[in-house]
């Protein structure tokens, strides 16, 4: 028995509750709850934001459905929409990757796994990102994560909030590194938008899992989830296997994690928008924004001493240097020379091109690299999938 076979007999003996999560959203004109079994009417459950009336019960939403529920009609504008995973390792397990990339394409009408762009929330400008669970479990490849790091960096050059809603089945296996890569990636441009005080917030949605959630979906300033998502990094069983303990029933649902604290709120979808406007008008309009004010302000002010401080340490390294019989108290004393100079030596060195340092800055940078290939292959993939579905 091959490891695929393998996987797939474990998925035919899973609980019935289990697999039923799974289904796509409904085109009939009734849809039956999978949670529940009542039956509702399909036009009455998309006025409700598909969610339950009966039992509250969450169902799945795409990426286009997400977006018209918090976005203002007319508003919505898509960013690197032509971006998608190429096949970098030509990776094949029971079928190539690239087949099956343009198979989840044809069905999903999706270019990768997450859509970003702009757009109003109430009457804020915000920067929003959803992934879509259709696409290969919103597996997040190279592509979803240039999306998302793209999406942040807009972000951070229009002072814009950022939200992500997230559902993962984690990275992208046939990706291999590459998709680990996405991890820090995501991560780092999350950084440069906190450190200009900027808002970010995940939303948490069913399944929200593996290296998603150890990057991206864990760095908000706030963390929301939706009732009942499933968010963890490791399934149940495996962190069970490995420790030889039973775990709570109610593990790794968002209300446990809300109770232990890796959770801010959990909110139900029919509140979501009301909810985001509240905190994004709090950050904005409200206390949240002064205080930033004020800290920018002192930011600024830190930076221009740090400034005038290196010139002056500069001025008196080049005294030192030029004139050693000058006698200046604080530079002809090597110890205090060396020791107040050093920090600002780094960034000097650095910052020459002709220093061996940069070459190896240089190659430390090899995920750009891999980004721009990305771009470009996607620009000329992108041509040929257009080809194949005019044709
Ligand atoms: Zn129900």
């Amino acid at each position: 028995m091959s490891l695929f076979d393998w996987f797939a007999n474990r998925r035919k003996s899973a609980p019935i509750g289990q697999n039923s999560r799974e289904r796509d959203i409904p085109d009939g004109l009734w849809y039956k709850c999978e949670s529940c079994s009542a039956m509702t009417y399909v036009k009455d459950l998309r006025t409700n934001q598909m969610v339950c009336p009966q039992c509250n019960h969450h169902i799945r939403v795409t990426a286009p459905d997400r977006i018209e529920q918090l976005i203002e009609p007319g508003t919505w504008q898509e960013l690197d929409a032509g971006i998608h995973s190429c096949d970098p390792l030509t990776f094949v397990d029971r079928k190539p990757y690239s087949d099956r990339l343009k198979e989840y394409r044809k069905k999903t009408d999706l270019v990768d796994a997450i859509v970003t762009g702009t757009g109003k929330l109430a009457s804020y400008e915000i920067a929003l990102g959803v992934m879509d669970f259709r696409f290969m479990g919103a597996s997040m490849g190279s592509a979803v994560g240039e999306k998302i790091t793209r999406l942040v960096e807009t972000a951070t050059a229009r002072h814009l909030p950022l939200i992500l809603v997230c559902a993962s089945g984690g990275a992208r296996m046939q990706e291999g590194i590459l998709s680990l890569m996405q991890m820090a990636k995501t991560s780092a441009a999350l950084d440069r938008h906190r450190q200009a005080r900027l808002l970010y917030i995940p939303i948490l949605t069913h399944p929200t899992t593996g290296g998603v959630t150890a990057s991206f979906a864990m760095l908000g300033d706030l963390i929301l989830a939706e009732p009942k998502a499933m968010i963890g990094f490791t399934g149940k069983r495996v962190i069970e296997q490995t420790i030889r303990q039973k775990l709570p029933d109610e593990f790794q649902t968002a209300e446990y994690l809300l109770e232990h604290g890796f959770v801010d709120a959990v909110v139900p979808r029919t509140q979501l928008k009301q909810t985001l406007a509240t905190i994004i008008g709090l950050h904005v309009d409200g206390i949240g924004s002064r205080f930033y004010q004020a800290l920018a302000v002192q930011d600024r002010q830190r930076e221009q001493h740090q400034d005038h401080l290196q010139d002056h340490l500069q001025d008196n390294l080049g005294a030192a240097n030029g004139s050693h019989h000058n006698g200046h108290a604080e530079v002809t004393n090597p110890n205090t020379a060396i020791a107040t100079l050093e920090p600002t030596l780094k960034p000097i060195q650095s910052a020459d091109p002709d220093l061996p340092d940069s070459d190896q800055h240089q190659e430390d940078g090899a995920p750009i690299d891999v980004a721009n290939l990305d771009t470009a292959a996607a620009d000329s993939a992108n041509t040929t999938h257009k080809n194949e579905t005019s044709a």
